[in-house]
Parts: C-alpha cells; structure tokens; sequence
C-alpha cells in the first residue's frame, strides 16, 4: 500500500516550540520504499509512538535546513543506520544542510551509503520511488518541493515558501500536500491559506492535503479551514491532523 503518515502537522517557530501540534514531518511508504520527509522536531519519537520502524528507512530528505523541518535528522540517519553499523541509507538534502553551518553532523556522513545534494530539476531514484525536485522555491536558504512517483502513483509535496506562480506548473499531481504556516498573506515567505487556494485551483489535485500549521491557522481551525477551501475550490481538502495515515491512490497515471 502506498500511504502517507503525517508524523506532526505543526509549523513554524512558536507553534513547534510550544508542542501544540508534533513536528516530525511526513513518513512515506511507496513502491515497497520507506522515507522520512522533513524529520522535525521529534520525529523519532513520533516514528516510535506510531510503531514505525526508523531501521526500514531507505532515505531522509529535508525540503530545507529550518529546523521545524530539519532537527531530527541526525538522530534519524543514526536510527536508520543502526547506530552506524549497517552502512546504509540515503540523504538528500540542499547544499546548505551540509557546508557552512550544517544540519548533518559531520561524524554521522560516513554511517550512510549515499548523500545527495538536490538541485533544481533533479530526479533521485531511490528504491522504486523517483523524487523529483522541480523548482527552487522562494524562501531565505534554499528550499525545494518535491514530486514522489511510483509506477501508478504520482504526488507532490509543497514545502512552506512564498508563493509564486510558476509552483503550481511544477507541482502537478492527483495528491498535493501543502505546508501552509500562515492563515492569511503577509510579507513573511511562507505559504498562507489565500495561497494554497491558487495552487489548489491552478492543479486541480483529485485531494489537497493542507499541514504544517502555524499558530494562525491552527486558531482558525484548520478543518474548518479545509472545509472552506472544499467549498471554494469544489476540491477535495483535508486538514492533515498528528498521526494520519493518508492512502495514496495507486492506479492514478503518471503525467510526465
Ligand atoms: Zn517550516
């Protein structure tokens, strides 16, 4: 079965400091490949509490080094590598995670099999499951989306970026979950609810899956905020909640 496991549905600072909602990204399974998006803050304990099992991970992607998507990752590339003594595993991640002021502890690299810088246009075959990494988005750092695609199964992750038209051409696909910190616009570059409704509306998804709340919308009530974009767009939205397992259709066609 292909599934999605919203590991935590909370974002940005004060929400994710605060604990309101967990933080530790998505779990993916597809095509028989298990990947850990976007580990936050917890998402071991998330992965554990949900019987998940970190040493079945194939790969750790992070869409960017913020740490409501990042603070988890060495302890996850520790758990998926057994503490190092089963060389395995892949990560992928912006440069910026890995030079500089890396999110990756340099002593953990080597307990990998493969890390991989992603770059624009990129493609990353890992197990059976192709990662596509479009576009660069509009945010401070570098900050990609991606599209995941199996042989009949073809879905996009909207990280937490301004928007910016070109996304939605990028970010085709029957499934689309979409980071949405803010609840109205604003200067700050995060995705807001005004903006998920023009990605919703420009792809047309069969289901859009909002998360990543941030204090804004999580006081508006994301599922009330999911059922007016539903009424609005005449598309399925579901407001992701901490521990979901969405089912990813397995018989859709690839578009590419
Ligand atoms: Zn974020």
């Amino acid at each position: 079965m292909n599934q999605v496991i919203f590991l935590g549905t909370g974002g940005a600072r004060v929400l994710v400091f605060k604990q309101l909602l967990a933080s530790g990204g998505l779990w993916i399974e597809q095509a028989d490949t298990h990947i850990s998006l976007d580990p936050g803050p917890g998402a071991l304990v998330q992965a554990a509490k949900r019987k998940l099992d970190p040493t079945k991970l194939d790969a750790i992607i992070l869409s960017h080094r913020h740490l409501d998507h990042s603070a988890d990752v060495n302890v996850m590339t520790e758990a998926m590598t057994t503490g190092g003594f089963n060389k395995r595993g892949l990560l992928l991640a912006p440069r910026d995670a890995y030079e500089d002021d890396p999110v990756l502890l340099r002593y953990l690299r080597d307990y990998l099999k493969q890390t991989l810088v992603i770059e624009e246009g990129g493609s990353y075959q890992i197990g059976d499951v192709t990662v596509h990494s479009p576009i660069r988005h509009d945010h401070p750092g570098e900050v990609y989306g991606f599209v995941f695609e199996s042989p009949g199964c073809r879905w996009s992750s909207i990280a937490d970026p301004r928007y910016f038209p070109a996304l939605a051409d990028h970010s085709r696909a029957a499934v689309i979950v979409l980071h949405t910190v803010r609840l109205e616009e604003s200067d700050i570059y995060h995705l807001s609810i005004p903006d998920a409704k023009r990605l919703i509306e420009a792809i047309k998804p069969q289901t859009a899956i909002i998360t990543h709340f941030g204090m804004t919308v999580w006081r508006a009530k994301p599922w009330e905020v999911a059922e007016r974009l539903s009424q609005e767009t005449g598309i399925k939205v579901i407001a992701a909640r901490d521990g979901m397992r969405f089912e990813l259709p397995g018989d859709q066609m690839g578009e590419d």
